[in-house]
């Protein structure tokens, strides 16, 4: 259960951001930027955001969650690509001598709210 994890700690840095800004009546929206490194299903996600803000000023949020593929660039002919999977292989040349870029992003992007 890896995404209730990850919700609780969005639920977390949300309450703190709340109490941080007092003018905040009611948080609408909640932007996230999840590389797909991190293998989060985004539905999972929201379910257990939703569990755990049940009953809480938090529990009508949406989440919208932005996916940033994951990027790699093989070293051998320079090509840049989108990883499909988890096989690091180019699929240009066939050269396992494949850098990861991007993809492992994690950050609340914006927290929108009612002031
Ligand atoms: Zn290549």
């Amino acid at each position: 259960m890896h995404e209730l994890a990850i919700a609780k700690n969005i639920k977390d840095i949300v309450d703190e951001e709340i109490k941080r800004h007092e003018e905040i009546k009611k948080v609408e929206r909640i932007k996230l930027v999840i590389g797909s490194l991190h293998a989060v299903v985004p539905e999972a996600l929201r379910f257990n955001f939703k569990l755990l803000c049940n009953d809480t000023a938090l529990e009508d949020v949406v989440l919208d969650i932005k996916e940033i593929p994951v990027e790699g660039k093989c070293n051998n002919c320079e090509k840049s690509f989108i990883m499909e999977s988890h096989l690091y292989i180019c699929p240009f040349c066939g050269s396992m001598k494949v850098s990861i870029n991007g993809g492992d992003e994690f950050f609340i992007e914006s927290i929108i709210g009612e002031e």
